[in-house]
């Protein structure tokens, strides 16, 4: 070879290497003896990343039970190898401190395939946009239960730091993900899933195998191709891992939040309909199924090809959209659906899209102009058998409604728009039901034994994956909730690495510098607060009938006085907003309708007829997204309680009796709008985070052309500077992350420095007797507390396991 690379080529070769010891290892040279070439060692030493490859190499290979050295020379390879405490890994090492610096040593790292980098205890993560090779169980076992500065920065040693949290300290652990759009959050969430599986050692191989199945499964339903990421999430996840005690993983559950139903009926030029969909139209024409699902075969449902007029041929004979389809089959089937269940999801989605291809044309007679019918009854036969329902009833549902005045019951026709406006928020109801079902479901599949742990001595990591920050040439009303819930993400990183370490500074009197940072909050006041916050506005406006979008507008301009909102000049119909992340300008065009996601009462009273038993329970009762209500609104009070004071302020306290309904259901009661339930929403995520000790991940997109190894200074820099990264690295090394009252401290270490027995008192004096036994240095007192700094919690707990 030329060597031009020797990196790039080293990498080839030892997965060359690793498949061969893989396939037939006894017949191979030994790994070790070929570390010693000199075109592997020249490389090597530059190379981060592949350190790291050829040390779970030979970990595997001494695990193997290599002869070949002693094991105290093993040892030395592999400390070799990788590199026992380098100070280029954590930011908060370096000797200068300023953009520039960071920036130079992010690239250099980059450039070495060194993804990631610490800053104290959370973890930066570029995305690579190419595979790497260090993901595999080896690499599980390399940064399992070991001191965080014996290995490289890795998303692996994150979340073990949260499962040594958790068994350790008996407590619940959250590891947020955050980041722009594409830049790698739900990969990282996926890392995180596979090392806990490995970590909990799951007493049945079923059993995990499900837990790796939730992602996938989940993603083909909620996540689509935009113009930014083929695989970008349209809805807000939280997957908690349920573990012992002792931490074996016994079950799983996923909550949720604000599936973008809107896509299901529309996409953006460029964006494609949930994954899900070409999925079941490449599998079923496969399996000469279309037929029995109604599909048409000739050209695409409306829905999956709002603009591109593709040819099916694309769709159909897509390989990859074949492959997903098995392996969503194959996740159904693993996690305990039934084959009844599945095919009555397929059913539905189905009907969704023959739904879509409803049309509908005015009937115009001497006395009635404003009614409408079906001219083709195809696609309207097609979805009612699909969904078990009567065609006629349906075709009454969408083209009339019944309305109750006076106790008189009047029968009102809809025009082709209101009708197609009916059609399409029957179809975002459908999917929206369905897709909380089938979290319904997989939640009650995974639910842990009862017999195996009781629930209430059970605890759980949970991972974080919402959608990312976004701003499109054109961003409408499902950007901006977007956007609002990253807003409060940041504003929960804040609030921890921030607010509250410096609140503690101050009230325990300890002399610690203060450090400067971009406070979030009045932006978030500006959406959430009651009544004035542009929210509420937008509710308000909403239950005007007359309201437009140019009065919603209006209202926005008279009532938002503040710097972070501006009207644009030359732009109708458009406001912008100066959000933590860059400027937005949204364009109001639908504002209300979106907000309003009105599902009339005739279309539930005809879904409810249907014999098909899933729809039947989807439209049986108001579901509540967060599962039992009683249970929810308890939590939900808790955490209005145990929040910190600024996350406990006007915007917690929701109403919860009115955000437990569906959001688009019509009743009696008064309508629940996308906007309340949002904030109910974001309240109940916060309420499940708080109680967590939270685990940081930001990850970073180096470029906007998913290129591997192009590393565009610029847009890192925007995102560094926006999530506070420089003044996070300050406060890392000046601050003290970890607070400990004494009691606590004293009960949790004094092995450290008196016997079992003794029984120490739990006072400060005893506290600086086991700080000073452990040889810490720079740690503080306050009045009730110990201060440590982030890595004196690790020192102290691998001194107790070493007792
Ligand atoms: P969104 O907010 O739109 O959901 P995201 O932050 O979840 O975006 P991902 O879908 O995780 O972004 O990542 C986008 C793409 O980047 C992936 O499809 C993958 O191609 C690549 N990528 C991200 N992380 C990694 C990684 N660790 N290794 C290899 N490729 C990666
Ligand atoms: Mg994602």
């Amino acid at each position: 070879p030329t060597l031009r690379n020797p990196g790039q080529w080293c990498r080839s070769f030892c997965h060359f290497i690793g498949q061969c010891l893989i396939k037939d290892f006894e017949a191979r040279p030994s790994v070790t003896h070929l570390l010693e070439h000199p075109f592997i060692k020249q490389a090597h030493g530059k190379d981060v990343a592949l350190r790291q490859q050829l040390a779970a190499l030979v970990q595997e290979q001494q695990e193997a039970g290599c002869k070949t050295k002693t094991k105290h020379e093993r040892i030395n390879t592999r400390k070799t190898l990788i590199i026992e405490s380098c100070p280029d890994d954590d930011l908060v090492n370096l000797e200068f401190l300023d953009e520039e610096t960071i920036i130079s040593h992010l690239q250099k790292r980059y450039d070495e395939l060194q993804v990631y980098t610490y800053v104290g205890d959370i973890l930066i993560a570029l995305n690579p946009f190419q595979n790497l090779s260090i993901y595999s169980p080896q690499f599980s076992k390399l940064y399992h239960g070991v001191k965080r500065t014996d290995n490289p920065p890795h998303i692996f040693a994150t979340a073990d730091a949260a499962y040594r949290g958790m068994v350790t300290f008996c407590k619940d652990q959250c590891i947020i993900i955050s980041g722009e759009s594409g830049a790698g959050k739900t990969e990282s969430a996926h890392l995180i899933v596979q090392h806990l599986t490995f970590l909990g050692k799951a007493n049945n191989r079923t059993l995990r195998e499900k837990i790796l199945q939730v992602n996938p499964l989940v993603e083909a339903f909620g996540n689509a191709c935009t113009a930014i990421n083929d695989n970008s999430s349209r809805f807000g996840k939280y997957l908690e891992m349920k573990f012992t005690p002792t931490g074996v993983v016994i079950g799983a559950k996923i909550s949720e939040y604000l599936l973008e139903k809107s896509r299901v009926i529309k996409q953006a030029t460029g964006e494609k309909n949930f994954h899900i969909f070409y999925y079941i139209y490449a599998g079923l024409y496969h399996e000469h199924k279309l037929k029995t699902y109604s599909l048409p075969d000739k050209t695409p449902p409306r829905y999956i090809d709002s603009q591109h007029r593709k040819v099916m041929q694309d769709i159909v004979s897509s390989k990859l959209y074949k492959e997903q389809f098995d392996a969503i089959q194959e996740c159904f089937r693993n996690i305990g659906f039934t084959e009844e269940e599945v095919n009555s999801v397929y059913r539905i989605l189905s009907a969704i899209l023959n739904t879509g291809n409803i049309e509908f044309a005015a009937i115009t007679s001497q006395h009635q102009t404003d009614k409408s019918e079906v001219p083709n009854s195809e696609a309207l036969e097609n979805a009612a058998s699909l969904l078990s329902i009567g065609p006629e009833e349906l075709q009454e549902a969408l083209t009339s409604q019944c309305v109750v005045t006076r106790g008189e019951t009047i029968i009102r026709t809809n025009t082709v728009d209101k009708a197609a406006d009916v059609r399409d928020a029957m179809s975002k109801a459908l999917y929206g039901r369905l897709f909380s079902w089938i979290v319904n479901r997989i939640n009650s599949l995974l639910q842990p034994d009862m017999n195996i742990c009781a629930a209430e001595s059970g605890m759980n990591v949970g991972i974080l994956d919402i959608f990312g920050f976004e701003n499109f040439k054109k961003n409408s009303f499902e950007q901006l909730c977007i956007n609002i819930a990253n807003e409060q993400i940041q504003f929960y990183f804040n609030q921890h690495i921030f607010a509250l370490e410096q609140m503690e500074y101050q009230s325990e009197g300890v002399d610690a510098s203060l450090v400067e940072y971009e406070d979030n909050r009045p932006i978030l006041d500006m959406f959430l607060q009651k009544p004035m916050g542009l929210l509420s506005l937008m509710d308000e406006e909403s239950r005007f009938p007359q309201a437009t979008d140019q009065t919603l507008v209006d209202k926005f301009e008279d009532n938002l006085r503040c710097k972070y909102f501006w009207i644009p000049k030359r732009v109708e119909l458009c406001f912008g907003i100066q959000h933590y992340a860059g400027k937005v300008l949204y364009n109001v065009n639908g504002f209300l309708e979106k907000n309003r996601d009105t599902l009339p009462a005739d279309i539930v009273l005809v879904l409810r007829t249907s014999e098909n038993k899933l729809l039947q329970q989807l439209f049986s009762s108001p579901l509540t997204k967060t599962g039992n209500l009683a249970t929810s609104r308890a939590r939900v009070t808790a955490a209005s309680r145990s929040l910190p004071p600024q996350l406990g302020s006007g915007r917690t306290k929701v109403d919860t009796m009115e955000m437990m309904r569906h959001p688009e259901e019509t009743t009696n009661m008064r309508r629940q709008t996308v906007a309340s339930y949002f904030r109910y929403s974001l309240m109940d995520l916060l309420s499940k985070m708080v109680v967590g000790q939270p685990h940081f991940v930001r990850c970073i997109k180096p470029n906007d052309d998913r290129q591997a190894l192009r590393f565009c200074k610029e847009r890192v820099m925007v995102q560094l500077r926006y999530t506070g990264i420089l003044e996070t690295v300050n406060i890392r090394r000046q601050g003290y992350s970890h607070r400990i009252l004494f009691e606590e401290f004293v009960s949790r270490y004094y092995y450290l420095a008196f016997r079992a027995h003794e029984m120490p008192e739990t006072s400060k004096e005893n506290a600086v007797a086991i700080l000073e036994r452990a040889k810490l240095e720079d740690w503080v007192l306050g009045t009730t507390k110990v201060f440590l700094k982030y890595y004196h919690v690790e020192q102290l707990n691998l001194l107790l396991r070493e007792v």
